[in-house]
């Protein structure tokens, strides 16, 4: 295991090694010689403060590193997440991912399927993209239960030994993931925004923020297989159905489950029908719009517009609604045809979740990061805006696109 200590026969309680902690993960203890420093329970074993200390006193010792046979493992495979026999979109897209960089790495993709009843949905996981569709097929599956499909998906993997695996980050694949990577002792990259491949090393390259949202990481891993990235739902886009394509379809056995561990006794709908992340047109909200009865504008052009409101965090951190229609990084990425912004600053965060099509901004400040990221900018009042629409709207007849 790793661990780090404080020598403290060498420290001198300088206090340098506070700036060399990016988690403020070391504070200084004591006074004259007894002053030491103390390492917190918040620190990650980064090791970055080591070389700030001069008097060697920062002791970390670090795993050793085992170097698994990684040779054996081929291909990208993509778990295509369904829900009651239905594919979800995101499996689509990340099809897409996987066969750009199957192509690049000069391997197969294989799409994944797990459920109670799912074998006739395999031909159109080939139409988009695959080489090939592995399932398992079982009346015990139909639930999503994380732990039963975790028992799967891990067999599959043991079985067939895949180089990468990439889940959609949607409340189940951010469950089944990590379940299924420390099974397998392996790294997993959540909410990936980029995937790439190092064609040289054969590693997938997976980018995603990082210190929040400030900078973008690129994370590898190199002695472990498979390489496992999440990436949220529609972050990609799927390729267009070729329904030519031909591909092979290999039914799996069901592996012994341990299906006593955990049983769903109900499903619950939460979503309240609102779902931003399949709106075409949201009216989204921020600081901007000054008081929680001013959202009643953006949702009475919502409705009239068949849209849908969405909001940036402060809305939802102050109780104004609910984090379903949080954008951003730590809440939902959306896609619309039509993404209109009011009074929204157009902090990294909140961008990080817009994948619109076009973007109408509305600031009263000509400043505001929002206007670099729209297609079409207005400086104003977000209020007047919101009851000039309306009533516009409302005379031309306007409906929905
Ligand atoms: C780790 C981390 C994760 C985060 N995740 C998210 C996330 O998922 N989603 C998210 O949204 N944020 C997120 N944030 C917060 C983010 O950094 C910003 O603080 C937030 O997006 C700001 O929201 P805002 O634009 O509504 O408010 P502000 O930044 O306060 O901006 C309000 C804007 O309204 C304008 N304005 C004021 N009055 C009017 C008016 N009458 N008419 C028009 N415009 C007006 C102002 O000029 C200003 O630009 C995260 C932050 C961190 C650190
Ligand atoms: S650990 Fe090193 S850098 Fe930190 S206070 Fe002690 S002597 Fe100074
Ligand atoms: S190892 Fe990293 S997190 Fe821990 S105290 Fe040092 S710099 Fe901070």
């Amino acid at each position: 295991m790793a661990s780090i200590k404080i020598l403290k026969q060498k420290c001198i309680g300088c206090k340098k090694c506070i700036a060399g902690c990016p988690f403020g993960a070391i504070t200084v203890h004591g006074e004259g010689k007894e002053r030491k420093a103390v390492i917190l329970n918040t620190c990650t074993l980064c090791g970055a403060c080591v070389d700030y200390c001069k008097f060697a006193a920062i002791e970390l010792t670090k795993d050793e590193i085992v170097h698994q046979d990684i040779s054996k493992y081929q291909g990208v495979w993509v778990y295509c997440e369904q829900y009651k026999g239905q594919l979800r979109t995101v499996g689509l897209e990340l099809l897409s991912q996987a066969r750009r960089i199957a192509d690049l790495l000069g391997t197969d993709v294989t799409a994944v399927l797990v459920g109670g009843s799912i074998a006739d949905q395999a031909p159109t996981l080939i139409s988009y993209g695959a080489d090939q569709v592995i399932y398992v097929e079982d009346a015990r599956l139909a639930e999503l239960n994380d732990l039963l499909y975790t028992d799967v998906l891990t067999m599959l993997v043991k079985k067939h030994l895949p180089s990468i695996i990439l889940l959609g980050a949607t409340g189940f694949g951010r469950s089944l993931a990590p379940r299924v990577a420390a099974r397998l002792k392996t790294g997993l990259t959540a909410d990936c925004t980029k995937l790439d491949a190092d064609i040289e090393k054969g590693l997938l390259l997976q980018t995603r923020p990082a210190f929040g949202g400030n900078l973008m990481a690129t994370i590898i891993t190199p002695n472990h297989r498979p390489q496992m990235a999440t990436v949220r739902p529609r972050v990609f886009s799927p390729l267009t159905l070729d329904a030519s394509r031909q591909g092979r379809i290999i039914h799996e056995a069901t592996p012994t489950l341990n299906d006593k561990a955990a049983q769903i006794l109900e499903e619950i709908e939460s979503s309240g029908g609102v779902n931003i992340g399949e709106a075409d047109i949201l009216i989204s909200v921020g600081k901007g719009i000054g008081s929680v009865k001013n959202i009643e504008l953006a949702q009475e052009l919502a409705l009239l517009l068949g849209g849908a409101v969405a909001v940036s965090r402060p809305l939802v951190d102050c109780g104004w609604m609910p984090y379903l229609h949080q954008v951003g990084q730590t809440g939902k990425t959306v896609a619309p045809r039509l993404y209109i912004a009011c009074g929204i600053s157009g902090a990294i965060q909140h961008l990080a979740g817009i994948a619109a099509e076009k973007v109408v901004a509305v600031n009263t400040d000509p400043e505001a990061p929002i206007f670099k990221r729209a297609d079409y900018g207005i400086v104003g009042d977000c209020v007047k805006f919101l009851e000039a629409m309306i009533e516009e709207v409302k005379a031309k007849n306007i409906h929905a696109l």
